[in-house]
């Protein structure tokens, strides 16, 4: 089964301060937007950076042929500011139980661990690293806010990412979005495949109901997740 985790609120919590100053770097050294709206953290989980910044500009006022213009630079600026101002450590932000369950997961022969996050991908990568759980992760796998501005894209990129180059898209019945946002659920949705959320973001249980299963933390969340691999052995291909 391909496991498709979130970053931000899944794997990773409060880790996005250095994250924001780099977006907001970013605009302010491509568009000359000095000063940001500031969003609450339920405005911004969940979408694609390229999604955050665009609202940003839109509503600093920059044209959107502008924006679309200078898309690829807001990107390049993003992950060089953040590769000055990730933390060196953000261990202490991996979500309590994670490493274990994915250690767990990484063993097992039927799992096969990969990203949806909207997050630029070299930014995702080294979020991860500082994290120190990056190597779960392999490089050419998953789908991230780099490859697409909407995040209902990604999990169909994940599953053809996974299955290689030529090869019919890694199968939906055996693919799973895990994620901590009604965003998260609605990418899997779009793409018909399985969705977990964890109400270890910005949103409660009650929030997440959408989902296939909701998990309260990583405990819950290995246990779903045992299940639905238990369940995928019987699965037609
Ligand atoms: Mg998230």
């Amino acid at each position: 089964m391909l496991l498709l985790f979130d970053i931000d609120g899944t794997l990773l919590l409060r880790a996005a301060d250095a994250h924001r100053d780099a977006i907001h770097e970013a605009l302010l050294v491509v568009h000359g937007v000095t000063d940001p709206a500031e969003r609450q953290g339920s405005q911004v989980a969940g979408r694609t950076d390229a999604d955050i910044a665009r609202s940003l500009l839109v509503q600093a006022g920059v044209e959107a042929a502008a924006i679309d213009a200078r898309a690829d630079d807001v990107r390049i600026a993003a992950c060089e500011a953040y590769g000055r101002l990730c933390p060196d450590d953000l261990s202490a932000h991996v979500a309590p139980g994670m490493p274990e369950l994915l250690e767990r997961l990484a063993a097992r022969e039927d799992a096969m661990l990969a990203l949806v996050t909207g997050n630029y991908e070299p930014i995702a990568r080294m979020k991860l690293r500082a994290a120190g759980i990056g190597g779960h992760f392999a490089r050419g796998v998953g789908g991230f806010g780099s490859d697409h501005e909407d995040r209902a894209m990604l999990p169909a990129i994940a599953r053809r990412r996974a299955a290689g180059e030529g090869a019919e898209p890694w199968p939906r019945q055996r693919t799973a979005v895990i994620g901590d946002t009604p965003r998260d659920i609605a990418c899997a949705r779009a793409d018909g495949v399985r969705v977990v959320a964890i109400a270890t973001g910005p949103h409660g249980p009650g929030e997440l109901t959408e989902a296939d299963a909701v998990a309260r933390d990583a405990a819950d969340l290995g246990a779903v997740l045992e299940r639905w691999l238990a369940d995928a052995t019987i699965l037609p291909a």
